[in-house]
């Protein structure tokens, strides 16, 4: 947003058009002046040729007579005529007639006529002549007010025209833009933008600027519907990759199945489920029977698929959705039963401990391989947790390898 005081264009306009009027003033008022002036100055020439013609031989006449009221008379009356402010007869004989404005006495005469006698050459005096100063001035100032009404008439007319074209065919539809602009939110979009203007034949800027408006909402809206269908698709790779770090942070990497972590946060689960609705839960631990040695005997690699191909063998034979194992450490595994009474779990390890060691896992480099495992078999104590139920079972599975391995051994 700029921080520059605001003037709407109706008032720039307005000024900058009285600035050029009030030029235009000046500039017409002086060649107007300048008119006047040689128009003044033809009429002097023709008032000075009237006075010469006709009131010169009635002045020659009234001195040759000497009728000094005629010569006065005479003498007033061309003082009279606008263009001449002040006239003097300085006659032969001495005498001064003086007729008009008395301040312009001490002006120098514009023009001096001399006056000779009716038939003759003699002279009878010398007509001076001085000009009305106020003549010029006043014309000027008629002139001057005449262009300065004149145009200030024209110059409001000018600017109110002005205004009142700049409101309806710029101001009102620029401020609703700028309004509907600064108002936009993404939301608003496909709201279209109203100027209601007058429905004219052609189109102009006006026109061009709610095009271009309505070409950047579309635009707008393309693209944050774009975005819309980005941010879509990048959050399902992002829950995808989400689910699969998270499948990855449960599962055990070699057999598949879950991990420890994941066995420490899913039995207090369930424990806690037995315990709320009254339900068994029995957990069985299994322990491959020498499997140091199977590594030793056959390679490391052979062994992770014993462990491999024994997880998956195990898992296949519990309840789909409801029995789960865990791998809980090298080569041992926890089996989680709920809804399993402990003589049921203890079914379930002796059937496994007979199944697995005849299990065959085919060896790479001929024949199969078997394994057998020992098995601790133990049911959920209400009100133990978690550590203690495994610790339990971990010992019955070393009471089964002290017994001699490949073998059950249950308590609850
Ligand atoms: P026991 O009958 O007393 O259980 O003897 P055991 O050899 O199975 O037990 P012990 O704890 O002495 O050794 C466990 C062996 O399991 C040691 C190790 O080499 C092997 N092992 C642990 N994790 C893996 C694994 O991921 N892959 C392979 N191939 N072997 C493993
Ligand atoms: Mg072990
Ligand atoms: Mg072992």
């Amino acid at each position: 947003m700029s921080t520059r005081p605001f003037r709407s264009i109706a008032s720039v306009l307005i000024q900058r058009t009285i600035v050029l009027a009030v030029l235009c003033m000046v500039v017409v008022f002086l060649v107007q002046s300048w008119l006047l002036r040689s128009e003044h100055q033809t009429q002097f020439e023709a008032v000075m040729s009237d006075v010469a013609n006709t009131s010169v031989p009635l002045l020659a006449a009234a001195l040759w007579d000497i009728e000094t009221q005629a010569v006065q008379a005479q003498l007033q009356f061309i003082a009279k005529k606008p263009a001449i402010g002040f006239a003097r007869l300085q006659a032969a004989g001495g005498q001064v007639f003086e007729a008009g404005n008395s301040e312009l006495a001490q002006q120098e005469a514009i023009r001096s006529i001399t006056i000779y006698a009716p038939h003759g050459t003699q002279a009878l005096g010398v007509l001076h002549l001085s000009g009305n100063p106020q003549y010029l001035w006043q014309g000027l100032q008629a002139e001057a007010l005449r262009i300065l009404l004149g145009y200030s008439a024209l110059t409001a007319s000018i600017c109110a025209l002005i205004a009142f074209m700049l409101k309806q065919l710029l101001q009102k539809p620029l401020s609703t833009v700028a309004g509907f602009a600064s108002e936009l939110t993404p939301h608003q979009l496909t709201t279209p933008l109203r100027l209601n203007r007058a429905p004219q034949p052609h189109s102009d800027e006006i026109d061009l600027l709610e095009q271009g408006v309505v070409k950047l909402q579309t635009a707008l809206h393309e693209h944050i519907h774009n975005l819309d269908d980005l941010v879509d698709e990048r959050t399902a790779q992002l829950e995808k990759l989400l689910e699969e770090i998270r499948h990855l942070s449960v599962t055990d990497g070699l057999t598949g199945c879950y991990n420890r972590r994941a066995l420490q946060d899913k039995l207090p689960e369930e424990i806690e489920r037995a315990q709320r609705y009254h339900r068994p839960l029995a957990v069985v631990f299994m322990d491959i029977d020498h499997f140091k040695q199977f590594n030793d005997q056959h390679g490391h690699q052979l062994g992770d698929e014993v462990l491999r191909s024994a997880a998956k063998h195990v898992a296949s034979t519990l309840r789909q959705g409801v029995d789960w194992i865990a791998r809980y450490g090298g080569e041992e595994f926890v089996l989680v039963l709920p809804e399993t009474p402990l003589e049921a779990a203890i079914a379930i390890a002796h059937r496994l401990c007979d199944a697995l060691p005849q299990h065959a896992v085919p060896n790479p480099r001929g024949g199969s391989v078997y394994i057998s495992a020992s098995f601790g078999v133990t049911a959920y104590r209400p009100g133990e947790d978690a550590l203690a139920l495994l610790s339990r079972a971990d010992t019955l599975v070393y009471q089964a390898k002290s017994a001699g391995r490949q073998q059950v051994v249950a308590g609850a």
